[in-house]
C-alpha cells in the first residue's frame, strides 16, 4: 500500500514535471494586428512621422524584441493579406484574391493545426473574410469592415451591438478572454485584430483634439505627379487632392464646390458611422471639428493650400486612431506583466499592409510600391529575440503561419509556401531568400489601381502592369521613393533580363497560373484617363 502510494506520487510528480516542461517549450502567442497601419506611422521605424511620437507602446515592444525592417505583404489589401496569414499560401492558391471574395474556411489553416496539438485558439476583432472563422475555440468578430462606434460583433450565437469605441472594445474582449482562461494549462494563440486605423478614420472621443496644436510633417512626395511612372499611376482614384472626400472621409464642409457623392471611390461608411453614434457622441464629435471647419469656410483655401489642409485633417485623424491602437498594446502588455504571462508569451505587432499617408499624393494601399507593400512586424520573444535587434532579411506575411507552427512544434505542411521566421528570431543567419513575389488582382475597382505583379530584391523592384502591357524598374538604393522609372533604359538591359528571369522562376515556384493577359486596345483606352 505504502509502495503503491509512493509510486503514485512519483508518477504524479513525473506527469507534472513533463507538463511544465512542455508548456515551457511551447510559448503562448499574442498576435496584435491592425488594419492599414503603415510602418512609417510607427516611431520605431524612424520615418518622417517619427517626430510626432505616434506609438510609444509599440516602440517599447521594438526595444524589447526584434523589428523587421524589410517586412512585406504579397498582395496589399485587407482580406487577401489575412487569408495569406492563415494559410501560408499566396492569394492565387488560397482563393481569396480580392476583397469581396469569400474565404473557403474548410481549407488548411494554421489555427486548425495548432488546435490539434492542444493550443487554445481565439480570434477577436476584424476578420474580413466573409465566411465564419474556423479553427478557433473562441471567436468574436466585426461583421465586414466593422464600425468605429457602438459596433455589432458576431459570435456563434449571432450579432449583437456593443456600446463603445471599436479599438477599446476589441481590447476589452481580448483581456476578458485572457482572464477567463487563467485556469487553463494549455498554451494559447490569441489574435487581437483591430479595425483601426482603417478608413474612414474615426478616433475615440478622448483623442479628438490630439495633435490640434501641431502641424504634422508632410511627406516629401505629397505633390508627386507620377511623371516617370507607367501610366496606371496616373489613372488611379486615390489622391488626397482629387478623391479624398472632404465630407465623408474628413468630416469637413463641402467647400470648393465639392460634391459629396463625386467619384467611384466615395466611402459613405463615414456617414453610416455617424448614424451609429449616440446623440451625445455625435454632439461631441461635431464639436471637435466645428471651429476648424468654420475657419476653412472663412479662409476659402484652394489649390495646394486646400490639399495641405486636407492632408492635416486626414493625418491627424489617422494618427489619432493609431494612438488608440497603441494604447491597446499598452493595456495588453500591462496585463501580461501583472498576470505573469509575460515571460512565456510571444507578442507580435503587425498590420495587414502599409498605407499612403499622403506619400505620392495618395491615401489607401494596393500598389507594389514600398509604402503599401511594406508591413510592420515587431516580435517580442523573451529569452529568444535579442532586445532592440533589427532584422533586414526579406520576409512576408506568407511566413507567419509557418512561424506559428514551428513555435508550437508542429511540422510545417509541404504545401505552405513561406518559411518560418524562428531562426531569424533566434538571431541565427540562415541562407535566406533573395527576392519576393507580389501580385495584386483588383481592377477595375475602388481606387482604380491596375492589376500588377512583380519581384522585389533588396536592391531592385520590377513591376509588370500586365493589363496595360507596361513595366517599371526602380533602384531602391539610389531612389527609395521610387520616383525614377528605369525600365527601358539601355544601361539596365542586363539587369532587367535577369530580374525578368527570376520573376518567371518565382511565378513557377509559387505556382501562379492566374490570367495575366494584356487587355485589348479598346479596353485599355477606356481606363487611360490621364489627369496630368
Ligand atoms: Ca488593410
Amino acid at each position: 500500500m505504502l509502495i503503491r502510494s509512493f509510486l503514485l506520487q512519483v508518477l504524479v510528480l513525473l506527469v507534472t514535471t513533463v507538463g511544465t516542461a512542455l508548456s515551457a517549450e511551447r510559448p503562448n502567442v499574442l498576435f496584435i494586428f491592425s488594419d492599414d497601419h503603415a510602418p512609417h506611422a510607427i516611431g520605431a521605424y524612424g520615418g518622417w512621422l517619427k517626430s510626432v511620437n505616434p506609438t510609444p507602446n509599440i516602440d517599447r515592444l521594438a526595444r524589447q524584441g526584434m523589428l523587421f525592417q524589410n517586412s512585406f505583404c504579397t498582395n496589399s489589401i485587407c482580406g487577401p493579406s489575412r487569408a495569406v496569414i492563415l494559410t501560408g499560401k499566396h492569394s492565387h492558391l488560397n482563393g481569396f484574391m480580392r476583397n469581396g471574395n469569400k474565404f473557403n474556411g474548410s481549407q488548411q489553416t494554421f489555427p486548425k493545426l495548432l488546435q490539434r496539438v492542444g493550443y487554445q485558439t481565439a480570434m477577436i476583432g476584424k476578420w474580413h473574410l466573409s465566411s465564419d472563422p474556423q479553427g478557433f475555440d473562441h471567436w468574436q468578430i466585426l461583421p465586414g469592415q466593422g464600425q468605429y462606434y457602438n459596433p455589432d460583433f458576431k459570435t456563434v450565437e449571432g450579432r449583437k451591438r456593443i456600446d463603445g469605441h471599436c479599438t477599446d472594445l476589441v481590447t476589452d474582449m481580448a483581456l476578458d478572454w485572457l482572464k477567463n482562461r487563467e485556469d487553463s494549462d494549455k498554451p494559447f494563440i490569441l489574435m487581437c485584430q483591430h479595425k483601426a486605423p482603417h478608413r474612414t478614420w474615426m478616433p475615440a472621443l478622448r483623442h479628438l483634439s490630439l495633435y490640434n496644436d501641431i502641424k504634422i510633417p508632410e511627406p516629401p512626395t505629397l505633390f508627386d505627379r507620377w511623371k516617370d511612372n507607367a501610366s496606371p499611376a496616373r489613372h488611379q482614384e486615390m489622391e488626397v487632392d482629387g478623391h479624398l472626400n472632404i465630407v465623408y472621409d474628413l468630416f469637413g464642409p463641402p467647400v470648393n464646390g465639392w460634391d459629396p457623392n463625386k467619384g467611384r471611390s466615395v466611402d459613405k461608411s463615414g456617414f453610416r458611422n455617424l448614424m451609429k453614434m449616440t446623440p451625445a457622441q455625435l454632439a461631441a464629435w461635431k464639436a471637435g471639428f466645428a471651429d476648424q471647419n468654420a475657419k476653412l469656410v472663412r479662409d476659402g483655401l484652394t489649390g495646394k493650400k486646400f490639399v495641405r489642409w486636407k492632408y492635416q485633417r486626414y493625418i491627424r485623424n489617422y494618427l489619432r486612431c493609431v494612438k488608440g491602437v497603441d494604447e491597446s498594446v499598452g493595456r495588453l502588455m500591462e496585463y501580461l506583466k501583472s498576470s505573469g504571462l509575460e515571460k512565456n508569451t510571444i507578442v507580435i505587432y503587425s498590420s495587414d499592409q502599409g498605407f499612403y499617408l499622403g506619400d505620392h499624393g495618395w491615401y489607401d494601399k494596393r500598389w507594389m510600391y514600398d509604402e503599401s507593400m511594406k508591413m510592420p512586424l515587431i516580435v517580442r520573444w523573451p529569452g529568444v529575440t535579442r532586445p532592440g535587434s533589427i532584422n533586414t532579411e526579406l520576409v512576408q506575411n506568407l511566413d507567419y503561419a509557418e512561424t506559428f507552427l514551428e513555435v508550437a512544434g508542429v511540422k510545417v505542411p509541404d504545401d505552405m509556401q513561406g518559411r518560418s521566421l524562428v531562426p531569424l528570431l533566434k538571431g541565427e543567419s540562415p541562407r535566406w531568400r533573395d527576392s519576393l513575389y507580389y501580385h495584386y488582382f483588383e481592377f477595375p475597382s475602388y481606387h482604380m489601381v491596375a492589376k500588377h505583379y512583380g519581384i522585389r530584391t533588396s536592391r531592385y523592384k520590377l513591376i509588370r502592369f500586365y493589363q496595360f502591357d507596361e513595366w517599371e524598374l526602380y533602384d531602391l538604393k539610389k531612389d527609395p521613393d521610387e520616383l525614377k522609372n528605369l525600365y527601358g533604359k539601355p544601361k539596365y538591359a542586363d539587369r532587367i533580363a535577369e530580374l525578368k528571369q527570376e520573376l518567371e522562376n518565382l511565378r513557377t515556384r509559387y505556382r501562379d497560373n492566374s490570367d495575366v493577359s494584356v487587355m485589348p486596345a479598346e479596353w485599355q483606352k477606356k481606363y487611360r484617363v490621364d489627369r496630368n
